[in-house]
């Protein structure tokens, strides 16, 4: 490894809420439920939503595609299990409400819980694929970024002549409180997450590559540093050790602390050279080209201290939170919200038969003592113009500012302030001593503004 000394490792502003992964981080991935029903959303991703490719009553089998569409910014969707399609509706959705969404009942006779990959037991020959192949499979699998953003994975690591790509950079931090699910699958399965580094580098030819891992992980920087030693091709990448604090794995602030390199506000990391790939999107890749397994499972932490077993568990998405709860042995009485994500960046489940998506990467249950300790169920105080959100903003915004114009329905104010550019990281409420639910105000204004200009559902 070469000396780290000439990067910076961290960003300006954020903060240091209880990280909470004792929990769940020496639970081991294993085996998630298998449900009577999925149910299958045909957004699970940015970009153009997914045309249903089946109808009512057709029989389909794992793998099978079951949405797809024509747009380049966009990602097929396939069953993970064999079953018959019962409807096709509008069903909950963790993020957007409700959505139209393909309800499969599980032919429970003829289904074998879907394993993780075993061909990479050992290092692979990349060399065996050329970049086309490679952009090919992960079109095919329907990869998107599944640390929470969903940009179809394929337009990333496509090559482009006119934003050549220079800088690979795994987002490796999971930096949100609780969560464990990327921290196991680098311990648990090292030789695929650097077999899908070394094809997105292949494939979008990016000169260096860089994995950006919060310190409080030292396991994984280890196993992963050891594995790369052993990888033929991958010895000169560069495992970086930053320093944990939230939001260190947002993809602007985690490309200042890597590369010292500045995403200007309405601009894309592509614009500065930059590919970031989530540490399980580079499963999924190295799974749908060495294996042609499209991207039907993923892992999901369960945790909180109401939950009987936390732990890392193995899904088919379209799992209901329901049955995973079920599966984990039940909520005790002591749990009152149900989150899917974080508590920094989660959204309330109000529906329980919301559904794992390819971005869901933990379901966490709350208690009463989490929500009480929580500043925004405490009693709102007028701003006392303390200056304390806007030294914790990542995105050097002006929070108070943009809460206050959306208080206002001035939108227009709002966007003079660049709401668009507020990445929803609630690094503002969570220090505001006036406890106001400054995201909140924030996240309301920017679906007044998205629906203002068509770019959302109404
Ligand atoms: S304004 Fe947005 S980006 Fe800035 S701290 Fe608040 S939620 Fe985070
Ligand atoms: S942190 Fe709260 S009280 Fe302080 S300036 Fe921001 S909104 Fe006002």
């Amino acid at each position: 490894m070469s000396d780290l000394s000439e990067y910076k490792f961290t960003f300006a502003g954020g903060v240091h809420p209880p990280e909470n992964k004792a929990i769940t981080e020496d639970c081991a991935i294993c085996q998630g439920p298998v449900s009577k029903q999925l149910l299958i959303p045909l957004s699970q991703h940015i970009g153009a939503i997914c045309e249903p490719k089946v109808k009512k009553g057709d029989i389909v089998k794992a793998g099978d595609v079951i949405g797809d569409c024509e747009a380049f910014v966009t990602a097929a969707i396939h069953s993970p299990i064999n079953g018959v399609v019962k409807d096709i509706s509008l069903g909950s959705h963790p993020v957007l409400g409700r959505v139209k969404s393909i309800r499969i009942e599980v032919d429970q006779e003829n289904n074998q819980p879907r394993q993780p990959s075993v061909e990479f037991e050992r290092a692979v020959d990349v060399s065996r694929y050329t970049p086309e192949q490679i952009c090919e499979a992960v079109k095919k699998a329907g990869i998107v970024g599944m640390g929470g953003a969903g940009f179809p994975t394929r337009v990333k690591i496509e090559p482009n002549p006119r934003l050549p790509k220079k800088t690979l950079i795994i987002n490796a931090c999971e930096c949100e409180p609780y969560i464990t699910c990327d921290y196991r699958i680098m311990l648990e399965w090292t030789n695929q997450v650097i077999a899908g580094i070394q094809l997105a580098q292949k494939s979008s030819g990016c000169g260096e590559v860089f994995i950006g891992v919060e310190d409080n992980k030292p396991e994984a920087i280890r196993a992963l540093r050891e594995a790369l030693e052993e990888t033929e091709g991958a010895d000169d990448y560069k495992v970086v050790a930053l320093k944990t604090k939230y939001p260190q794995g947002g993809e602007r602030q985690l490309i200042k602390a890597v590369t010292g390199k500045y995403v200007p506000t309405g601009s894309i990391p592509p614009m500065v050279g930059v590919v970031v790939l989530n540490v399980a999107t580079a499963a999924a890749i190295a799974e749908a080209v060495v294996c042609g397994r499209p991207l039907t499972h993923r892992v999901v932490t369960v945790t909180g201290e109401a939950i009987a077993k936390p732990g890392n568990y193995y899904v088919p998405i379209g799992t209901s939170i329901n049955d995973l709860i079920e599966f984990c042995g039940g909520v005790t009485e002591k749990s009152a919200k149900v989150l899917s994500g974080g508590p920094m960046m989660g959204i309330a489940i109000a529906d329980l038969d919301t559904p794992i998506t390819k971005t869901s990467g933990a379901v966490t249950i709350l208690t009463k003592e989490d929500i009480g300790k929580a500043k925004y169920k405490k009693r709102q105080t007028p701003c006392i113009r303390c200056g304390r959100c806007l030294e914790a903003c990542p995105e050097n915004l002006n929070p108070t500012k943009i809460a206050h114009a959306v208080k206002y329905n001035r939108f227009d104010i709002s966007e003079s302030y660049y709401i668009s550019a507020c990445v929803e990281c609630g690094c503002c409420s969570y220090v505001c001593p006036a406890n106001i639910e400054i995201t909140g105000h924030i996240k309301t204004g920017k679906i007044h503004l998205a629906r203002q200009k068509k770019q959302m559902p109404q």
